[in-house]
C-alpha cells in the first residue's frame, strides 16, 4: 500500500501487475471524487453507502512460457526479488529473477509512474531477459473491469458491486478500450492502453490478438526469445472520465490522448522532472536525522499524490485515508484540519481548492440544518458527491461479529475545523477574493448554525450545547442513555467561542464592503450579532477545583478503567471501544478516550489563546492547567486514532516535556511506516498523520507561526539535531530557512520589490529581497 502511485486526479496501489485481489493482493485504482451508491439490507433495515470506487484495473501485464502457466511468484524458484519505491522520482521498480519447473532462468524487470505531468497517463515497462534459455514466450496486456470495492473486510458483507461494463474492445494493433459506468452515478469512465514490444535482438516476430471476456480485454502478443536477448512490454494508459473538463467524451478523450503520449522514457522524464519541481518546494533538509527526514518524505510524497495541483480544479476533497484504499469509503471528515497546515505552507492553491469543495456544497448544509431544526449550515460528519451525511448508520464490530448503531455523525465538531481551515488559510495567503466571495459566507453560515444549536439555560444562566460527540469516539452517549449525544463537550464549547470571536473579526475587518455584504446577503441582523457575543461569552463548561475541564458535562461521573488489566489482557488495546463491546460492556461507562479531544483546543490554538477564552467565558483556571489537564486525559487515552499521539506528542514538547513529547511524535511518524493499527494501513494511508508531522517540524520544532501579519520562528530543535533547512510561503512571499543550534538563517522573495518581514526570537526584522541575514538565538 505504501507502493502506491497517484497525481492528485487518480491513484492504483502498488500490487504486482499480474495479481489480482485474493487474501495477500489487492490492485485498487481510486480516481478522486468519483463515488456511487449501493442499498444493503442489514438487520432488517435498508442502508445506503457511497463509495469512492475501484475503477478497472489498468495494471496486468504477465507472461508465460508456451505451454505452461501465466507467471505467478508463487510457482516458481525465487532467486531475487526487489521492490523499489522512488519516491524523488516517483517510480516504482520491481526486480524478479527465479527458475521454473524446467529449470529456465528468466529476470524480469518492470518500472511504473502514474504521471505528474500528465495526470490522466501512466505507464509501466516491463522487462524480460532469458538468460539461459530460447524459447516462446506469450505476453498479455489488459485492462480489467472484473473488480469490486473489496478492500476492507469490515465491509465485503455489503453490496461492492460498482461498476457495469460498457465496452471492452480492441482499437487498433496497439490500442485497446475499456468503458465502464458507476451503476448509481453513472459516471462514466474509460481506460485505454497503447502496449508497444521493443525487442533486443532476435526475438521477432512477434504475433498479437485479442482477448475478450466479459469485463475485460487483453492483447496477447507470441513471440521467440533468444538466449541473453531481452524483449521490454511498454503499456501506456490513459484514464478519462465523463466529469473531467476540456473534452467531449471520455472514452473518445482516452483513445485520443493514448495514442498521441509520447513513448514510455519520455513520459516518464516529464514526470520526474515535475515531482523535481515539486521537491524544490517541499524539500526539508535535517543534518544527522536522515532517517526521519526520509520518513517525512514518504509522508510529503503520499500526501501529494492523493491532493495535487491537478486536484485544484476537481470537485474533490481530501480523503484521511488518501486514494489509497477504502477505508471511510473515501469520505471527506475533519482530517483537512490537520492537513491544510501543512498545504498551507507550501501549495496554498491546493488548500483553496478543497475549500471550494466545501463551499460548493454549502447548500446541502444549509439543507441539513434546517431538517435537523437549526439554521445556517451544517456540514456532515462525512461528506461524498453531494456533500449530504456519508456517515455509515450501521458499523461492523470484527471483534464481536455484530452490527452496531454508528453516531459518529453526531460529531458536529466538523463545522469548527471548517471554519477554522478558512481562517487560517486566509490568514497564511492573505487571499481576500477567496475569503470575500466564498469563505465569508461560509464561516457566517457555519457560526449561524452554532448559534442556533446552542441554547440559553437559565437556571444555568449560561449557553449549552446538547447532543453532539467531541473528537472521542468513544462516547456517543451518556450511560443507559435512549438517545445518543452528549452535552457540552469543552472541546466544541472552546472553539465554538473561538469561532464566535473570528467572525466579529471578519465582520469588522476595516474597510471591507463584502463583510458587509455577506450580512446583507444573509440577513444576519443585529439581534442574531448580540446573542453571538452573549454565545460567545457564555458557553458553559465544567472545571474541577483542581483545574481539570471536564471533558464532557457527566465526565467525571464515568467509572474508571483498569487500564493495567486491559494492558495485561489484551495485546493491543488501542481499540478500547471495540474490546469494551465485545465483552458486553460500554466505552460510555469509563473514564477513557480514543483520542484527544478537550487537549484538540490546545492543539489549534495554543495555552495562551485557550486561557483568554475560558477567561472570556467566565472562568478561571490555575497557572498550571495545561499540564494538569494533559497529564490527566494523556492517562486515560488509548490512542486509537493515528491523530492521537501526533496531537499529545505537539503538546508534550511544546510544554517542556521533550521526552515524552519526542516520543509521540517518533510513534506518530510510524503510524503507516510499520502499521502500528496492526493492519490498518492497507486499508489507506493516513493523511491526517503523515501532513501533521511534516507541519509539526516546521511548526514546533522551527518554530514557525504564520498566525500574526508577518511570520514569527522561535525554533526548538530536538537536541540531536543538528540543523533544519526548509522554504515555506507566507503571503506570496517565498521564504528559505536554515537553522542550526546557534542562529537562524533567513531569506526571502515575494513578488515585486517589497521588504520582507518577520519576527525571529521576539525581534522583528527587515530584509531586502533576496537578501540573507543570519541571527543567532539567544
Ligand atoms: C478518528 C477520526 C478521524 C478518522 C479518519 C478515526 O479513527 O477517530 O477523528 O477523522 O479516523 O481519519
Amino acid at each position: 500500500m505504501l507502493c502506491t502511485l497517484g497525481n492528485g486526479h487518480f491513484a492504483t496501489r502498488g500490487a504486482a501487475p499480474e495479481s489480482s485481489a485474493d487474501e495477500i493482493h489487492y490492485p485498487g485504482t481510486y480516481v478522486t471524487g468519483c463515488y456511487n451508491r449501493l442499498q444493503n439490507e442489514i438487520a432488517g433495515e435498508i442502508i445506503e453507502n457511497e463509495s469512492l470506487v475501484n475503477i478497472p484495473n489498468w495494471l496486468p501485464v504477465t507472461f508465460r512460457f508456451e505451454g505452461g502457466d501465466w507467471f505467478d511468484v508463487e510457482d516458481v524458484n525465487l532467486l531475487e526479488y526487489r521492490q523499489e519505491l522512488n519516491i524523488r522520482q516517483g517510480v516504482l521498480s520491481r526486480l524478479v529473477r527465479f527458475t521454473d519447473d524446467k529449470g529456465r532462468l528468466t529476470r524480469v524487470t518492470q518500472r511504473r509512474f502514474v504521471s505528474m505531468a500528465n495526470s490522466h497517463l501512466a505507464g509501466l515497462s516491463t522487462t524480460i531477459v532469458a538468460e539461459n534459455w530460447s524459447g516462446n514466450l506469450i505476453l498479455r496486456s489488459a485492462l480489467d473491469g472484473r473488480v469490486t470495492n473489496s478492500g476492507v473486510e469490515r465491509y465485503r458483507q455489503l453490496d461492492k458491486q460498482h461498476l457495469e461494463i460498457i465496452e471492452a474492445r480492441a482499437i487498433d494493433n496497439e490500442i485497446i478500450c475499456l468503458q465502464a459506468e458507476t451503476n448509481q452515478s453513472h459516471i462514466r469512465i474509460a481506460e485505454t492502453a497503447r502496449t508497444r514490444l521493443i525487442c533486443y535482438g532476435e526475438c521477432l516476430p512477434a504475433e498479437s490478438r485479442v482477448i475478450e471476456e466479459p469485463g475485460y480485454i487483453a492483447r496477447e502478443f507470441s513471440l521467440k526469445l533468444e538466449e541473453g536477448k531481452a524483449v521490454t512490454i511498454e503499456k501506456i494508459v490513459a484514464l478519462y472520465t465523463s466529469v473531467d473538463r476540456a473534452i467531449s467524451e471520455s472514452g473518445l478523450e482516452a483513445v485520443k490522448q493514448v495514442r498521441r503520449a509520447r513513448d514510455f522514457d519520455e513520459l516518464l522524464e516529464r514526470h520526474i522532472l515535475s515531482w523535481d519541481d515539486i521537491w524544490k518546494r517541499c524539500r526539508i533538509t535535517i543534518a544527522n536525522s536522515e532517517r526521519v527526514a526520509l520518513v517525512l518524505h514518504l509522508h510529503i510524497f503520499h500526501l501529494l499524490q492523493t491532493v495535487s495541483p491537478h486536484t485544484i480544479d476537481r470537485d474533490a476533497g481530501v480523503p484521511p485515508r488518501g486514494l489509497h484504499g477504502e477505508a471511510y469509503r473515501g469520505h471527506i471528515l475533519w482530517d483537512e484540519l490537520f492537513i491544510f497546515p501543512f498545504l498551507n505552507l507550501r501549495i496554498p492553491d491546493i488548500t483553496r481548492g478543497l475549500l471550494m469543495y466545501r463551499y460548493r456544497r454549502l447548500g446541502e448544509a444549509r439543507w441539513a440544518a434546517k431538517q435537523a431544526g437549526y439554521e445556517g449550515a451544517m456540514y456532515p460528519w462525512q461528506s461524498g458527491s453531494d456533500g449530504r451525511e456519508e456517515s455509515q448508520r450501521l458499523h461492523l464490530n470484527p471483534r464481536s461479529g455484530r452490527w452496531i448503531p454508528d453516531n459518529s455523525q453526531l460529531q458536529r465538531h466538523i463545522n469548527i475545523a471548517i471554519a477554522f481551515n478558512i481562517w487560517h488559510y486566509y490568514e497564511v495567503t492573505g487571499d481576500i477574493n477567496f475569503l470575500s466571495y466564498y469563505g465569508a459566507e461560509m464561516l457566517i453560515e457555519i457560526a449561524r448554525f452554532w448559534a442556533s444549536i446552542a441554547r440559553y439555560d437559565r437556571s444555568l444562566d449560561r449557553y449549552e450545547i446538547r447532543k453532539v460527540m467531541g473528537p472521542d469516539e468513544f462516547h456517543d452517549a451518556y450511560p443507559d442513555a435512549d438517545e445518543p449525544g452528549i452535552d457540552n463537550n469543552a472541546y466544541t464549547n472552546i472553539m465554538v467561542s473561538w469561532l464566535m470571536e473570528h467572525a466579529f473579526k471578519l465582520i469588522g475587518m476595516a474597510g471591507r464592503t463584502y463583510s458587509e455584504n455577506v450580512l446583507g446577503k444573509l440577513s444576519i441582523t443585529d439581534e442574531n450579532l448580540s446573542e453571538w457575543e452573549r454565545i460567545k461569552n457564555g458557553l458553559a463548561l465544567y472545571i474541577s477545583e483542581e483545574g481539570i475541564i471536564e471533558q464532557f458535562k457527566g465526565y467525571f461521573d464515568l467509572k474508571e478503567l483498569d487500564w493495567e488489566d486491559y494492558r495485561k489482557r489484551y495485546d493491543d488495546i488501542h481499540r478500547l471501544d471495540r474490546i469494551l463491546k465485545a465483552e458486553g460492556k460500554s466505552p460510555d461507562d469509563y473514564k477513557l478516550s480514543k483520542q484527544a479531544d478537550l487537549l484538540m483546543a490546545f492543539f489549534n490554538l495554543g495555552e495562551k489563546e485557550v486561557t483568554h477564552i475560558i477567561g472570556g467565558l467566565g472562568y478561571t483556571v490555575p497557572e498550571d492547567y495545561f499540564k494538569k489537564n494533559f497529564h490527566y486525559y494523556i492517562a486515560r487515552t488509548s490512542h486509537g486514532s493515528t491523530l492521537s499521539r501526533l496531537v499529545h506528542g505537539r503538546l508534550a514538547y511544546r510544554f517542556g516535556m521533550h521526552e515524552e513529547g519526542w516520543k509521540l511524535f517518533m510513534e506518530a511518524l510510524k503510524s503507516d511506516l510499520v502499521d502500528i493499527q496492526g493492519g490498518t494501513t492497507g486499508e489507506g494511508i493516513h493523511c491526517g498523520v503523515m501532513a501533521g508531522t511534516v507541519w509539526e517540524v516546521i511548526s514546533t520544532f522551527a518554530g514557525v507561526d504564520l498566525q500574526g501579519d508577518q511570520p514569527a520562528l522561535k525554533p526548538d530543535l530536538p537536541e540531536h539535531w543538528k540543523a533544519l533547512l526548509y522554504n515555506f510561503s507566507f503571503r506570496n512571499t517565498d521564504y528559505h530557512v536554515s537553522i542550526s543550534e546557534k542562529e537562524v538563517k533567513l531569506s526571502g522573495i515575494g513578488h515585486g520589490g517589497e521588504k520582507i518581514k518577520v519576527n525571529i526570537c521576539g525581534d522583528d526584522l527587515e530584509l531586502e529581497p533576496g537578501q540573507e541575514k543570519s541571527i543567532h538565538m539567544k
